[in-house]
């Protein structure tokens, strides 16, 4: 377990965060970019998630989909207040003829979301 009001340095970009109240977040407020911890088996991995797109699951439900560099396993963290509305943004707007993960890819997405929500299009 991570340890309370220990101060969060991102690995990515370097953003400090050292006012923390209650927990580390689970991804980077500056770059939005997280550390893979344990893929879905439960393995070690270690790599860095790469945000790759926003999903919108709600009216006021956002949720940063992320991509490991190291195993390319997907996942998806909640956004909170405190991350970069213009990184956000800048993922959100991306080009969908050029999509940052395969297309083919999308399905497990949806899985993985639970079936709800959809991609923004
Ligand atoms: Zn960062
Ligand atoms: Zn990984």
């Amino acid at each position: 377990m991570k340890e309370k009001n220990q101060i969060y340095k991102c690995p990515v970009c370097g953003y400090l965060l050292s006012e923390i109240s209650s927990e580390i977040p689970d991804h980077c407020p500056g770059c939005l970019s997280g550390i893979h911890e344990t893929d879905a088996e439960g393995e070690v991995c270690g790599g860095m998630l790469e945000p790759v797109g926003i999903w919108v699951k709600g009216d006021e439900s956002f949720e940063i989909i992320q991509r490991c560099r190291l195993c390319g396993e997907m996942t998806s963290v909640e956004m909170t207040e405190k991350d970069s509305r213009i990184k956000v943004l800048s993922i959100a707007s991306k080009p969908l003829s050029s999509p940052p993960f395969p297309v083919e890819r999308l399905e497990e997405l949806t899985r993985i979301m639970g079936g709800s929500g959809e991609l923004p299009k």
